[in-house]
């Protein structure tokens, strides 16, 4: 038997590892099955080429509870270690990987990204008070057994395993008794390995076997004992897309979020290996307008070894509300995010993936146009989002992005730019698109607008206004206005002189009256010569307030505080109109007054802004007028 010390220059690295990685004393599994899955996955390759002349067989790895003991084992058959390969390895290399992982890390504020970093070994000494491993290399050489207290001092000598494979013993120290239990382990081998490529046995399960032949009605059916493994040894995104059908995508999404009922509406397999290497599979789920909580569902593996649900800097922005998982050895985990986000080969990796979506939504338009309109409403949010964060996708997008009307009807901008352009160009060549956010409030502006053969588009998610302010900017010479930012007729302004009905004094007073009975502060009266059939009163918000009031609703753009901002409307007076000549010459001044204060509210009516007592006094009135 050897004793010695590990390294006596660092005499309190086991506390220290202890102490330092408090939050993340969970990822001590990971650690040792992934280096359980290596041994498995070296024989295996020495076998191939022939280097070991041994039968790979059919390895598992196991991981076993003992209670009573207070132990957890790993046990694997892979390639093993040796008595010298145990000092080599573990008291040399992995000790001074550990070493170096501390000194790097110790005084780290950046815990989010010691999790991904593997401490390797040495983790084990997060939750154990003592750790043996027993392993017996494929070679003729006798087994191994090593034992470590967490003092620097270890033991080394000659064990009686017979068959080939490494046993870690953990002795479970008294403040992490958690991983004793059953649920807790069960729990860490779903996050971090069910993907992992050695089947992970974790007890038994009971299987229900086929009823024999000669069996009787009520025979109960047999059943027998079955190793449990935990994990899919071959995820879909290993694969190669051709060897998958629809069906295969859709149960790899049941089987990443058991949770998830409803359906991804497509999805797309990365699937490269020069100048980096990276597979996985994004998944389009129904998204709704509410960003902030999709976010977070994609996984990212190494090496099928889970790391983090948090691929902030590795997916672009705009894609973190996919789903899905991303497998990349190619990723550097043990950096801070804004270092990550500064490296070269990750920045290529989230420009190939903004790549690959776009292309994928691309055919997805061309090859089935009718199905991608159907869809566009559920998966609008990210494309949207796209193409207002990201340069290279609104090139993209631009081609595919669509343009829905409120009769169903959708374009792509160069289609809608085409289809209105005679109509809808103003006297200074000026292309006004017509939009609307609400079907039902605006619905009377709406009427207004087709009756002109306008085309209005029903532009409803909640970044909508910074991504015309974006159309606005790349295009020339186009403005998108609500349908309710001014009468028709001032919006898309024609060179058709209108022929007022009114005098020049007539307006003047018109106007005095009518500023003198609606409440100022909230109204700013606007005499408009229109058609005389248009309505009398009509409520307007212009285009420029409103908006940047939205921009600077949904955050960027626009100006600050601007949502704060009172509301403010304009009260259009159609000079031409029957009734407003009406009140104009009306003498008594209550009846004037009232006059006034009904086309107001029925004004207010069609934009949904006659609400509570207001809307109350509202009705009644009007019974007492039709009495
Ligand atoms: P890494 O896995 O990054 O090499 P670790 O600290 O996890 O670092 O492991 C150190 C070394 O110990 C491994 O490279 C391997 O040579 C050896 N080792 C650890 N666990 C096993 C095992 N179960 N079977 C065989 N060798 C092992
Ligand atoms: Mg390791």
């Amino acid at each position: 038997m050897t004793t010695g010390n590990i390294n006596v220059s660092v005499e309190n690295i086991f506390p220290l590892i202890k102490k330092f990685l408090y939050s993340d004393h969970e990822i001590f599994l990971r650690e040792l099955i992934s280096n359980a899955t290596d041994a498995t996955l070296k024989l295996k390759h020495l076998t191939s080429i022939g280097e070991a002349k041994v039968e790979y067989g059919n390895p598992v790895i196991e991981v076993k509870i003992d209670k009573e003991g207070q132990k957890l084992h790993i046990l694997d058959q892979g390639i093993g270690m040796t008595a010298d390969e145990v000092q080599k390895y573990i008291n040399e290399v992995a000790f001074s990987g550990a070493e170096e992982f501390l000194e790097k890390y110790k005084d780290s504020k950046d815990t989010g990204i010691i999790g991904h970093f593997g401490l390797g070994f040495y983790s084990a000494f997060m939750v154990a008070k003592k750790v043996e491993i027993i392993t017996k290399s494929y070679t003729d050489a006798p087994a191994a057994h090593w034992t470590c207290d967490g003092s620097p001092q270890f033991t080394l000598e000659e064990a009686d395993k017979k068959d080939r494979g490494t046993e870690i013993i953990l002795h479970i120290a008294d403040d992490s008794t958690e991983f004793l239990e059953e649920s807790r382990i069960r729990e860490l081998l779903v996050k971090y390995n069910k993907f992992m490529p050695v089947p992970i046995k974790f007890g038994t399960r009971t299987e229900t076997l086929p009823k024999p032949e000669d069996a009787k009605e009520d025979d109960p059916a047999p059943t027998k004992e079955v190793d449990n493994i935990i994990n899919n040894t071959e995820p879909a995104w290993t694969k190669q897309p051709s060897d998958l059908k629809e069906e295969d995508y859709k149960n790899f999404y049941r089987e990443l979020y058991p949770m998830q009922f409803e359906e991804p509406l497509f999805h797309i397999h990365l699937n490269v290996d020069y100048p980096f290497n990276l597979t996985g599979i994004l998944f389009f789920p129904k998204l709704t307008n509410d960003i902030s909580i999709q976010k977070d569902k994609i996984q990212l593996y190494q090496n099928q070894v889970f790391v983090t649900d948090n691929v902030e800097g590795i997916v672009p922005e705009f894609l973190t509300m996919l789903k899905g998982v991303i497998d990349s050895p190619d990723i550097p985990l043990n950096v801070s995010r804004s270092y990550l986000q500064a490296d070269g080969n990750v920045k290529k990796i989230s420009n190939y993936i903004t790549r690959k979506v776009a292309d994928k939504l691309n055919s997805l338009f061309k090859d089935n146009r009718e199905d991608f309109e159907k869809k566009w409403n559920d998966i609008k949010i990210v494309i949207e989002y796209g193409m207002l964060s990201e340069e290279k996708f609104f090139e993209k997008a631009d081609k595919f992005a669509l343009y829905p009307t409120v009769d169903d009807t959708f374009h792509t901008f160069e289609e809608l730019r085409e289809k209105i352009k005679d109509n809808q160009t103003d006297k200074d060549d000026k292309l006004v698109i017509l939009y609307t956010n609400n079907k039902e409030e605006q619905h009377g502006y709406i009427e207004e607008a087709k009756a002109k053969g306008y085309e209005v588009l029903l532009l409803d998610s909640p970044i909508v206004a910074h991504l015309i302010q974006k159309l606005e900017t790349e295009k020339e010479n186009i403005s998108f206005v609500r349908v309710d930012a001014e009468p028709i007729d001032n919006i898309i302004k024609k060179d058709e002189e209108k022929i007022s009905k009114l005098s020049d004094e007539e307006k003047d007073k018109l106007k005095e009256i009518i500023t003198g009975a609606v409440p100022k502060e909230k109204y700013t009266v606007q005499l408009e010569t229109m058609d005389s059939n248009a309505a009398p009163f009509l409520i307007t918000q212009p285009e420029f307030m409103r908006r940047m009031k939205e921009m600077s609703a949904t955050g960027g753009g626009g100006m600050f505080g601007m949502s704060n901002m009172p509301e403010m409307y304009n009260l259009v007076v159609n000079t031409n109109n029957e009734l407003v000549s009406q009140i104009l010459n009306t003498k008594t001044k209550p009846k004037q007054e009232r006059l006034i204060r009904q086309s107001l509210d029925l004004a207010r009516l069609s934009q949904g802004l006659l609400k509570g007592e207001e809307l109350t006094n509202f009705i009644r009135r009007s019974f007492e007028m039709i009495k």
